[in-house]
């Protein structure tokens, strides 16, 4: 048995045969036996249907992946009416007298490199859409067109894949792939990401395994080639409760989070990390109602740089496709230290410097968080939350930080969406100033473990205190109410995203005090709305 480890981009596991997918090289001849006036027209014949063709992909991925991660074949059909782009063929057959597929490789390369080497992000992953429309053009031409096609159930092994290549892969066979290249921010692994096939990127894959059985588990990141016996039933107990769930996932997929009663609640999912958002598509989340960012910091042995940061809020924007993303900022201190912080040992640390205390006194390292949350909004829908804020001061402080860097940002061209600002309620001082809070802010989301650990007086991380923390106690529940209440007095949105959220004891408390949205682990997703589901506000409560 032989294992190879790479970068995962959606947990999984895939039993089957590898496959190695060769791409079959275009040559492109130089030098035609053709007038370029021939040449030309074989251009505009291979343009118009690689048109179709990128036509019917698009629909096939917008019934597979929606319609925003869809987008990227609108995009290359673009570009294949883009005048600069047709004018450098046209103009290369014509002064180089070459083929139509020597003129399309030639300038396919020189608009890659000129997008590779922009500074914008954005623009240099345009590069790979260059390249992918070109060897479109030039499979065309030379009448080499082709997708894997197999027998029965595989693995695929590549070098690296297209987005189209990934679209057009027979999903009825395809068990999951690994490829050499590839990033886990390129579209390729945002289409694998929201078709849910297991895959990893930056496997040493050898295409001598062709033919062999292997097990590619998304969860440890690793591929196993002719896997032991032992290793093989083990994968297939896990894989076969992963379809169990699914199937039952599948029963509830698209079905509203509505009651009985046709009282609606939206369900978010909380992640940790870019890597969780398959599992929150999985699991048919409605949006990211918690991304606790700080992990950004803590997996790292330093602070995570603007581009760092934009990079993976960018991955999980564009797998959400639209969706509402809530990306809290950094809530570091008492239970979540990083050494390269700096931070003094405390008497006190749930009561000391953490989170937002610690970001309005560390500015540039809140500007730089900031400035990539802003610039991630260009991408889909973005919102920005404040951690354990106790006072209007704080809001003000943040949201005017926040207005610096967009205004820095707007002065330096860069792109960005509306960003809706809200705040964790999680102490006390924020619900008896509900009212004020409200009034600064597009939406409130009930911390409640905090909420409860603060309103109690009991350390959250203190086991031995376990049999007094009640997170059902009245005067929790009723600071909820009194939050939710003041909230919705002044417009606000109100979710609850700590772990009461998907306490389905409460469910229908939370319905009947009118909270908007309830964000959970993306494992309680499915269970919370088949009690949502089951519930009817017209009878007398918990009846
Ligand atoms: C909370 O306090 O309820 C919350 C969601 O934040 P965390 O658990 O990350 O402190
Ligand atoms: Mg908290």
């Amino acid at each position: 048995m032989k294992a190879a480890a790479g970068k995962s981009i959606w947990d999984g596991i895939a039993i089957g045969r590898l496959r190695w997918f060769q791409k079959r090289e275009v040559q492109a001849r130089s030098t035609s036996g053709l007038a370029p006036e021939e040449e030309l027209e074989r251009f505009e014949q291979a343009r118009a249907r690689a048109q179709v063709q990128l036509r019917s992909l698009y629909e096939s991925a917008v019934g597979e992946v929606g319609e925003d991660n869809a987008a990227i074949f609108e995009i290359h059909q673009m570009m294949l009416e883009d005048e600069d782009f047709l004018d450098a063929v046209r103009s290369v057959i014509r002064t180089q007298r070459g083929t139509a597929e020597h003129a399309v490789q030639v300038t396919g390369e020189n608009f890659a490199a000129a997008f590779a080497a922009m500074e914008d992000t954005y623009m240099q992953a345009r590069a790979a859409d260059v390249r992918d429309v070109a060897h479109r053009l030039q499979a065309i031409l030379a009448g080499a067109e082709e997708k894997p096609d197999w027998d029965e159930p595989f693995i695929l092994m590549a070098d690296d894949l297209s987005p189209s290549e990934t679209v057009q892969l027979d999903k009825r066979k395809l068990r999951g792939f690994v490829t050499r290249g590839g990033s886990t921010n390129s579209h390729t692994a945002i289409l694998a990401r929201t078709m849910g096939i297991p895959a990893l990127v930056g496997v040493e894959a050898d295409p001598a395994w062709d033919g062999r059985m292997a097990v590619l588990d998304g969860y440890n990141q690793c591929l196993y080639v002719d896997p032991a016996p032992s290793l093989l039933t083990a994968m297939e107990v896990r894989r076969r409760a992963d379809a169990e769930q699914a199937s039952l996932l599948q029963g509830l997929k698209k079905k509203p989070n509505v009651t009985l009663d046709g009282t609606e609640i939206q369900v978010f999912a909380n992640i940790g990390s870019d890597a969780d958002v398959g599992l929150a598509l999985q699991n048919d989340a409605q949006g990211i109602g918690l991304f606790r960012s700080e992990f950004l910091y803590l997996n790292s042995g330093h602070s995570p740089t603007e581009e760092e940061q934009l990079a993976i809020y960018r991955r999980v924007v564009e797998t959400m496709a639209g969706k509402k993303v809530v990306i809290r900022t950094l809530d570091i201190g008492a239970d979540k230290k990083a050494d390269y912080f700096g931070l003094e040992r405390e008497e006190n640390p749930a009561l000391g410097y953490r989170a937002i205390r610690i970001c309005l006194t560390r500015k540039d390292l809140f500007k730089t968080q900031l400035r990539a949350i802003l610039r991630a909004s260009a991408y889909g829908t973005v919102a920005v939350m404040f951690p354990m804020i106790i006072s209007v001061r704080e809001v003000r402080d943040a949201k005017e930080l926040l207005e610096d860097c967009r205004r820095e940002l707007t002065g330096q061209g860069c792109p960005m969406g509306r960003v809706e600002v809200g705040i964790m309620v999680e102490t006390p001082a924020a619900v008896m100033i509900a009212d004020e809070l409200a009034r600064e802010v597009d939406f409130f989301s009930l911390g409640t473990n905090d909420l409860a650990q603060y309103t109690l007086a009991i350390d959250r991380q203190n086991p031995r205190l376990d049999p007094f923390y009640d997170p059902h106690h009245p005067a929790v529940l009723r600071m909820v109410r009194m939050a939710a209440e003041a909230g919705h007095r002044h417009g606000c949105w109100v979710g609850v995203c700590g772990e009461l959220g998907a306490d389905l004891a409460l469910t229908e408390l939370f319905l009947r005090m009118g909270v908007d949205e309830l964000s959970v682990s993306p494992s309680a997703i499915l269970p919370l709305r088949r009690r949502i589901r089951g519930l009817d506000l017209r009878l007398p409560p918990n009846s």
